[in-house]
């Protein structure tokens, strides 16, 4: 999973576009938005325009920066964005990949130079992002923001902008009231809320079925994915045969006796046996199964026989920490405990000394 900051800027029915482009975001299957900033007005540059409404998110992404690129055009051009040849016309939305995790390419244009150049990006960056250090510059996005305020921008009051940002808002702002998800799904979640002693039609609790109902297709996302889908053309040949590992993998899930949030970090190995598998799937293969009613033991089985099914390596160690709210929030009441699984095939299971580098490099003692 990468990290991308994207600036968002819009004068034409601005008010709409900039939640509306959020929102298009957060729906992207590849796309998840983290975090948004405050909205900044700024005087358009350039001609007699109109100002301009600034912000900018944090997106988690598994799109590679190229990909992410031609995402937010399409984004763009979905709202109306038409690309002429002046620069600083008037637009519905622009949408640009500020930061990429440390990435600095120049031809991509990332990080993007307007970072430096104009505080309408790097001050509302700075309010979500401000101790990511920018590549090349050697300083951080606070730091820069400090140095680039100039006295134009305005950042617009909560009562003026008469919106939010955040992706349920957004929703909430500009979704049809009567907009539905999966009405089977939303007329449950209802009656759940009547049964339990809420009244359904309540200002706050009106929309949260269609909340529930899309929040709860993405935790249980990896229902509608294959293994063969998310590893699909990342193998490789290759005659290494040193363990590979990725450790302190965040993971999310849920346990199927309570339906309450089970989460903590998955560290993954295996020995090569002629292909290997880019690194970054290996937490989307954890997802894939993560991402399901599960109990943490099936997890981790599910996770090792994943990888012997598509790398066939000579073994395979998983090794999963998690806090479980079900523990945590009732029952017993346990704070700070949490729960160690492991997974071990192949070599994994049947040499010792391979078992104790991989438990020596995750950091724990073999139970
Ligand atoms: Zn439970």
């Amino acid at each position: 999973m990468s990290r991308a900051l994207v600036s968002l800027g819009s004068n034409v029915d601005r008010h709409k576009n900039l939640p509306a482009a959020v929102r298009a975001m957060h729906q992207h299957p590849e796309l998840t938005v983290r975090e948004t900033s405050c909205i900044f007005e700024s005087p358009a540059i350039g001609g007699d325009y109109p100002a301009f409404l600034n912000a900018v998110v944090v997106l988690e992404t598994t799109l590679d920066p190229a990909t992410l690129k031609a995402t937010l055009r399409g984004i763009e051009a979905g709202l109306g964005r038409i690309r002429t040849e002046d620069k600083n016309a008037p637009r519905s939305i622009d949408l640009d990949v500020v930061l990429y995790d440390d990435l600095e390419d120049a031809e991509l244009g990332i990080p993007d130079p307007d970072l430096s150049e104009y505080s309408y990006v790097a001050v509302p960056a700075a309010e979500v992002a401000g101790d990511w250090v920018v590549p090349g510059r050697n300083k951080t996005v606070a730091q820069i923001a400090e140095q680039s305020l100039p006295p134009t921008l305005r950042k617009v009051p909560m009562a003026e902008q008469d919106l939010d940002l955040t992706p349920d808002d957004a929703f909430e702002e500009y979704g049809p009231a009567d907009e539905t998800f999966n009405p089977r799904f939303e007329a449950l979640v209802r009656e759940q809320l009547e049964i339990l002693g809420e009244d359904p039609d309540r200002e706050g609790v009106r929309r949260t079925p269609f909340r529930v109902a899309k929040s709860m297709a993405f935790l249980t996302g990896g229902y509608t994915q294959s293994l063969k889908e998310v590893v699909n053309n990342a193998i490789f040949q290759s005659p290494d045969s040193e363990m590979v590992m990725l450790k302190d993998i965040e993971f999310y899930s849920m346990c199927e006796h309570h339906m309450l949030p089970f989460f903590g970090r998955a560290h993954v190995a295996y020995i090569p046996d002629g292909r290997v598998i880019g690194v970054s799937k290996l937490a989307r293969i954890v997802d894939v199964f993560a991402r399901r009613m599960q109990i943490q033991e099936r997890l981790s089985n599910q996770v090792a026989d994943a990888l012997m099914e598509c790398l066939d390596p000579l073994g395979v160690g998983v090794v999963m920490e998690a806090a479980h709210l079900c523990m945590l929030m009732r029952g017993v009441q346990k704070q700070n405990s949490e729960m160690i699984t492991s997974a071990l095939r192949g070599s994994f299971r049947s040499d010792a000394r391979t078992r104790a580098e991989f438990m020596n490099l995750v950091g724990h003692e073999l139970r």
